[in-house]
Formats: C-alpha cells, structure tokens, sequence
C-alpha cells in the first residue's frame, strides 16, 4: 500500500515557521479514529480496557486524547506513573507492568492504588514489604518459554525473554496471593512485538484462556482480567498489509467463546496494553535536509539524528520517507539519508530510492508516534525536539518544547561554574 503523510509540505512549511525542524508531528484524528475502532472492534467484551505503554509516547497532552475514550495507562517505572497521576489517572487506570523493579515504586504504585502485574515470584514479597501487605486486586506475568510460532513462522522466543514467570512459578504465585490475601487476580503475558498478523492475539488469548480454566479447576482461583499486552503492530514498510483490528477483535471474541464461555468464566475482562499500535502511525518526525555530500555513495544530511529516532540506529529498523511536495515524482535517486551523530549508523536510511532531494526540501519520516521520541538521548550534545500536534481542524499546538542548552547544563547545576555556562 502507498504511503502518504497526514501532513502537507505546505501545512509544514506553516508549522515550520514558528517551530523550526526538527519536530515530532501527531496526527489528532488518526489517534481518535483508531481509538476509536479499538474500543468498537472489543465491544463484545463487557470490561475491556486500553492501558496506554506510556513509554511508547509519553506526553501527557496525547494520552489525555486516549483518556477521552477510557483508557488507562500501563506504566514501567516511578517517572511514568508520576506521569499517570499528573494526568489524573490512579487507581483501576493504572497498569503496573514494570522488571527489575526498585522495590519502592511498587509503593509508590499502591499508594497510587494501581494494579501491580508482578513480573517475578521473588516480587510478592518485595511488594509485602514495600506496601505491608498484598493489594487485593493484583496480576501476574506469563512466560511459557520456547518459541512462539504461528503457523510455520517463528514469531519470537519467549524463552530468551527476560519477563514474566513459568507456568510452574505462576501457579505456585497465584496459591501464595490468595493465601496472604488478595481477592482478585489478573494475568498478563507479552510474547510477540511488532506482529504484523491477525493472529498474534487470538493466539495468545487462546493460550492464557485455557491456562486461567486450568488454574481455576486446580487451584479454585478465578481469574478475572486477562492483559493480552502490546505487541500489535504497525506497516512501517509500504508492501506489508496492515492488520485489521476487527478480525483481531473477533477472533479473540472466538477463542473466548470456545474455552471461557463453556466454562462458567464468561466474566472474565480483557485487556491491552498497546503501544506502537496506539501512536506509531499518526506520528511522523518532519526534518529538513540541509547537507549534500558525494563521496563513495550519496549522502543526504538532515537536521535531525538518531537521537531524534533511534530504531533504524540500533535495530536497522525501515522508516518510510517522503520527499514533501514530491509525493508523485518517480524515486529514481539513490541516497543514504544520514543524521550528524558521530556513528556510522545514524542513517534513517540506506540506499533508499527516493524523489531528487533539493537542500531545504522537508523529509516527513513515518510510523515515528511510538517509540521514536521517547528512546531519544543526548548524546553528541544533541537536544531532543519539539513535539506538535496536528488538530483536526488544521490547526497545530506545541506539546512539549525543544530542549536548549540550558535543558542540557541543568544537571551541572551542582557546580559553580554552570551559572557561568548558561549565561546564554
Ligand atoms: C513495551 C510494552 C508494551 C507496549 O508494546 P507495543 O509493542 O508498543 O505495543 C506493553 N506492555 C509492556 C509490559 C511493555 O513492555
């Protein structure tokens, strides 16, 4: 499928005026629609919820678009669940699914009232000791190990995954939750990233579905909300087909009727906790080429880097580009699209076939609303941009500003000589 930006080289031109490049760019209204369909494609399921990954795209401005339509927020440590309640979401709004987890945020998280998704059996006596007792609402995370397959295609290897407990370690958890007193119990499980199929979740339903009917015959506890997690993922290349959330959505619907329904358990709530799925698509890093060099190959230099978005860097991940304003010329000139770091790997692109670029023309770099941001650094002295949002009236709104220099010193400010430094 062909690629087209929500944005036009004239909006940016607009935009660009008044926040120079580079900038993170959210679509508004491609957020609502497909809240919007995630809501209605689990609508069968009477206590379905979306806890936002905040670490996908953790500003506050964008998840209070998500919170419009009831969802949570899954957070993974103090900052994000600082970042939870700033934005009024405590209690049954907040998923705690943090590893390796600092036993004071599991306080923290209580004291917020969220729901803490224990990663490790070691845990609940981390959590006894930081709460003083167990909450009565609590989860546990899954990890049956092996390879996880659909199909003939090996999808991932949960047994090389740091996260979640065996099937041996989760019953042994749920037995010591309920003697210490909890009262309702959930149970997450994330096997999968990125999966660009309509399987993955039917899959993964089918499996804890029939796990929580087993725990309920042998142990008699019922499990009351099953957290299928992230790991729906996005077409970040033009050739993949994109999944539909509604077969998604009915082929859990299916799974639950075979194995919940029949036993007794036609209660049970589902929930996600999306990330990339939520944001990645209608965010889109707009950033200007401003160096040509023609050495060994074709080099294009832009003015943002890899501390700007980090996945082709370090995963060699492909982010689609558009040339704006070229979106109908042919692609017939080869470049590698490179930011300024000094590593050889901050190229957003290699070899890629694009429209003749001009210094100054606007390269819009798709599918950066999740995990683009938010994985960002500083290093080469580098500053993390602006994020605007794109209205649905055309209009556009700054949600967190450039960082400057200053942003950069302030850590200094232990020393003497950082007044000197920011004198600006
Ligand atoms: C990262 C993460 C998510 C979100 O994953 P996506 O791939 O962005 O959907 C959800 N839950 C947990 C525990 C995670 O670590």
């Amino acid at each position: 499928m062909e690629k087209l930006p929500f944005v036009s080289k004239e909006k940016v031109e607009e935009i660009a005026q008044v926040y120079p490049t580079p900038f993170h760019l959210y679509d508004e209204k491609g957020i609502r629609e497909n809240v919007s369909n995630l809501k209605k494609a689990f609508s069968w399921n009477k206590g379905f919820k979306e806890y936002f990954a905040v670490k996908a795209t953790p500003n506050p401005f964008l998840i209070n678009i998500l919170r419009e339509y009831g969802c949570g927020c899954d957070c993974s440590s103090k900052t994000e669940l600082m970042m939870a309640k700033t934005i009024g979401a405590t209690g049954d709004d907040i998923m705690f699914s943090s590893n390796d987890t600092p036993i004071e945020e599991f306080k923290y998280c209580n004291d917020l009232g969220g729901i803490i998704n224990l990663d490790d059996i070691t845990h609940i006596e981390a959590v006894e000791k930081a709460c003083g007792r167990l909450p009565e609402k609590m989860s546990c995370r899954y990890n049956p190990g092996g390879i996880f397959k659909i199909s003939n295609d090996i999808m991932d290897n949960p047994g090389d995954a740091k996260y979640g407990m065996t099937t041996e370690q989760i019953y042994k958890a749920y037995e010591i939750m309920k003697e210490k007193g909890v009262k309702e119990f959930g149970i997450h499980s994330f096997l999968c990233s990125n999966t660009v199929t309509n399987e993955y979740y039917p899959m993964l339903a089918k499996l804890l579905f029939e796990l929580i009917v087993d725990i309920k015959n042998k142990l008699g506890i019922h499990i009351s909300f099953v957290n299928l997690s992230g790991g729906i993922g996005i077409p970040y290349r033009p050739e993949q087909e994109k999944n539909d959330i509604f077969v998604i959505g009915e082929g859990v619907r299916k799974a639950y009727e075979e194995v919940l329904v029949p036993a007794g358990m036609d209660d049970v709530a589902i929930f996600t906790e999306l990330g990339r799925y939520m944001m990645g698509p209608y965010g889109g890093l707009v950033t200007k080429a401003i160096n040509e060099k023609h050495t060994h190959k074709e080099y294009v230099g832009v003015d943002a880097c890899a501390v700007n978005l980090m996945r082709p860097a370090i995963y060699g991940a492909y982010h689609h580009i558009t040339v704006l304003g070229k979106e109908n010329e042919a692609c017939d000139f080869k470049y590698d699209v490179t930011g300024s770091l000094c590593e050889n790997c901050d190229k957003f692109a290699i070899d890629r076939m694009l429209p003749k670029i001009e210094m100054g023309d606007y390269l819009f770099i798709h599918d950066a609303g999740a995990h683009g941001f938010s994985m960002g650094y500083n290093y080469n002295g580098k500053l993390k941009s602006a994020e605007i949002l794109l209205n649905e009236d055309g209009s556009f709104k700054l949600i967190r500003r450039a960082e400057t220099p200053k942003d950069y010193f302030q850590t200094f400010d232990c020393f003497d000589l950082y007044d000197e430094l920011i004198k600006e």
